[in-house]
């Protein structure tokens, strides 16, 4: 891996802006010898070093993280930490053994992250309220019935609901019919971010603004940062869409950036405009549609846009005009808010593979690699990184059989027909958006 020419961007936009600055932990600058190096401190990278710390309560784990925690995916994303995924294009029997994996991982995420935010009490705005999905235009109309079939199919708890009563709940009369899972979570990501790095175990070392330049694979790992080296007998790379990025692995994976934008605190007058729900979160029954959110400190956040942007976030002249779009999809749902301004506008990296779905590997002896969730990481990304540390131990967990179970990932073209094939395959998610968007 090389990491030399990689431009590791952050800049602090979104929701870390809401919350109160965190101390980030100082930068490697010794060398050092570990049993365990972890790769990346978002959902994957904390979950791992974590449960690596409890396997070996007597071994340092150190954890190396490029940026400073939040600045990546992990405390960028809209905060639904799902219990149940959504499969589009309805119910398949022969399916049926994935959808079950697939919520095993979910819970196991969801289940992990409450009880380590009740242990530590982590103040992260969780609520554990359930989902909506909601459908505002015909293609995902449709896409809604397919869903409560699904729903109905596999016994999930669910409540269908009609234009009025989506009306009643949130405010609303964009939408003309949706679906409230009942399992499920919000949470402020960038609040549960800090706080599940804040309350790692004492023999865990995080090391900030530390990227691995370079890696040199063999019985132990040598590791290269611009100040330090590690010599390492187990790596977990923890990484999400960017090691793969720029070279030497196959190509599996490429980022895609989204943006959203959220607006200043509502105030009273404003929030009896909404409906009966204090707080609450929609996500679209289009893959191309906006997510919308209530949050307990009564902003509304919007996300709607998604693009190939050759895994970086987006400049200042982008996102202004990605907030044209964000304006207008507010509009539509709010209209009585249309004078309420957004103070917050940022963009996020997501690791997207060509077959939707998630990388869990030993790509070699002590070399090991989980990530890549397509838009759903906080649940099974936090699953994923259990699994990989239960993995490299040795351990025989149910969960690790699950990881292994999931379909591999298609091979990606190199570049430039990567960019143009990521381009265009992002551009599609938007056929027949609609009303939706
Ligand atoms: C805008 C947006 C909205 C989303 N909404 C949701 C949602 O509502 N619900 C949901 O479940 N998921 C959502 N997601 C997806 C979710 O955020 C991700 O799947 C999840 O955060 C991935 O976690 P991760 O730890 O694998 O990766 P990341 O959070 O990307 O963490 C990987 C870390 O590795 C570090 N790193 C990379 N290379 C190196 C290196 N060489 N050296 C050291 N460190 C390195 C990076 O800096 C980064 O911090 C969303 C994503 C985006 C962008």
């Amino acid at each position: 891996m090389n990491q030399t020419h990689h431009n590791f961007d952050q800049e602090t936009k979104g929701w870390v802006d809401l919350i109160h600055p965190r101390e980030p932990r100082s930068e490697l600058t010794t060398q050092i010898d570990t049993k365990w190096l972890v790769i990346g401190a978002g959902f994957t990278g904390l979950s791992c070093a974590r449960r690596l710390a409890e396997l070996n309560p007597t071994e340092k784990i150190v954890l190396l993280e490029a940026r400073e925690i939040g600045q990546s995916a992990s405390g960028r994303n809209s905060g639904y930490a799902v219990a149940h995924s959504h499969f589009s294009g309805g119910y398949q029997k022969n399916q049926l053994e994935h959808y079950q994996r697939i919520d095993r991982i979910n819970q196991t995420g969801l289940t992990s992250l409450k009880s380590i935010i009740e242990a530590n009490q982590i103040d992260c705005d969780y609520k554990d309220a359930g989902i909506y999905h909601m459908a505002a235009d015909k293609n995902s109309s449709g896409e809604c019935d397919q869903f409560v079939d699904y729903l109905q199919k596999r016994k999930i708890e669910h409540v269908e609901l009609s234009k009025d009563q989506i009306k009643l709940e949130l405010g609303t009369s964009w939408y003309q019919k949706g679906v409230k899972v009942k399992k499920g979570a919000l949470v402020q990501p960038a609040k549960l971010v800090f706080g599940l790095a804040d309350s790692l175990p004492h023999n865990v070392e995080l090391y900030e603004n530390t990227p691995v330049m370079e890696l040199t694979r063999g019985v132990i790992n040598t590791i290269q940062t611009p100040k330090s080296s590690v010599k390492a007998d187990n790596v977990i790379m923890a990484c999400n869409y960017e090691p793969l990025a720029n070279g030497k692995h196959k190509q599996r994976v490429v980022g895609v950036t989204l943006s959203g934008s959220i607006t200043r605190v509502l105030n009273q007058d404003e929030v009896d405009l909404l409906g009966t729900e204090s707080s609450w979160g929609v996500l679209s029954l289009h893959s191309g549609g906006a997510t919308v959110r209530l949050t307990e400190d009564k902003r509304i956040s919007i996300r709607n846009t998604a693009e190939y942007n050759n895994h970086s976030l987006l400049n200042d002249k982008q996102l202004k005009s990605r907030q044209v779009i964000h304006r207008q999809a507010f509009n539509n749902r709010f209209p009585e808010l249309r004078h309420v301004n957004f103070e917050h506008l940022y963009s996020g990296v997501e690791g997207v593979t060509a077959n939707k779905t998630n990388i869990f590997k030993r790509l070699s002896n002590n070399f090991y690699y989980a990530g890549c969730y397509n838009g759903s990481g906080i649940t099974k990304g936090t699953a994923f990184g259990l699994a990989i540390a239960d993995y490299a131990f040795g351990s025989d967990e149910k969960l690790v059989h699950d990881c292994l179970s999931i379909e591999k990932a298609k091979w990606l073209p190199p570049k430039p027909i990567l960019d143009l094939g990521a381009w265009y395959v992002t551009k599609q998610r938007f056929k027949g958006v609609g009303k939706d968007r």
